[in-house]
């Protein structure tokens, strides 16, 4: 298992690697080679930075059981049911959610976020794994009253501040028995475990790729367990996942 975290410092933006709650800084980004350099920051003197920005965000929905029970739609999807998020979503960990103007019902979506790590097209569910770099925790942001009432779900997902991902990338773990929880003020809202996932990540990877070339650094969302709690200006969310660390926002108006 290897921990990546993007960063600024000084106004410039480093990748360093995470040994012992320290950083230290390499050479280019985890996707190349690189080599350690002699740098080492704590996390007080740094900004972390989304870990990456890529090229498409894939999101999946409707993906646990629970989820399906809270906003009432009975049947299973039979494949995996992707959409689109736009990349100008993201935000940082310790960055803020903006409500936007006219959205009456905004809720969080915790959510495992895989990082593909080489460009694929027809994997096999039992290959789908070798194209995948890493993961990191995600925030599926949705504004349900848009979700609900839009043809499309453009403003209702991709609204500005509506994809909060990281704090970092861990690499070398399971996806598949990962706990997942969501907290709002400290107060538990969502609290499951990937293995609950109706399509597994490597479904999901083979799915996608059967029509959709997947490339580097894009990130599949892979959808949110339970009942996602609606967010009000002062909120403090945090979503963390076993061995991804813990991603928090905070929500304003
Ligand atoms: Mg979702």
């Amino acid at each position: 298992m290897k921990q990546y975290v993007r960063f600024s410092k000084n106004k410039t933006i480093y990748y360093g690697i995470i040994e012992n709650s320290k950083i230290h800084h390499i050479s280019s980004t985890p996707f190349e080679n690189y080599d350690l350099t002699s740098e080492i920051s704590s996390f007080s003197e740094v900004d972390i930075l989304p870990p990456l920005i890529p090229g498409k965000i894939i999101c999946i929905g409707l993906n646990y059981r629970d989820h399906l029970n809270h906003i009432g739609e009975k049947p299973e999807p039979k494949h995996p049911e992707p959409f689109l998020v736009t990349p100008s979503a993201i935000i940082a960990h310790n960055s803020s959610i903006i409500l936007p103007e006219g959205a009456t019902q905004v809720e969080e979506e915790a959510e495992l976020v895989v990082i593909i790590g080489k460009t694929c097209k027809n994997v096999s569910a039992k290959n789908a794994k070798d194209y995948i770099f890493g993961y990191t925790c995600g925030n599926d942001v949705s504004a349900r009253d848009w979700q609900k009432n839009d043809l499309q779900w453009t403003r209702a997902k991709s609204s500005d501040t509506f994809a909060p991902i990281g704090p970092y990338i861990t690499t070398g773990i399971d996806p598949d028995s990962l706990d997942i929880q969501c907290r709002v003020n400290d107060k538990i809202v969502q609290n499951s475990n990937t293995k609950h996932l109706i399509h597994s990540v490597s479904k999901i990877i083979a799915f996608i790729s059967s029509f959709m070339t997947l490339e580097e650094g894009d990130l599949i969302f892979t959808g949110t367990p339970g009942e996602p709690a609606q967010l009000h200006p002062g909120d403090k969310i945090e979503v963390e996942i076993e061995h991804l660390g813990i991603l928090t926002n905070q929500v304003e108006k």
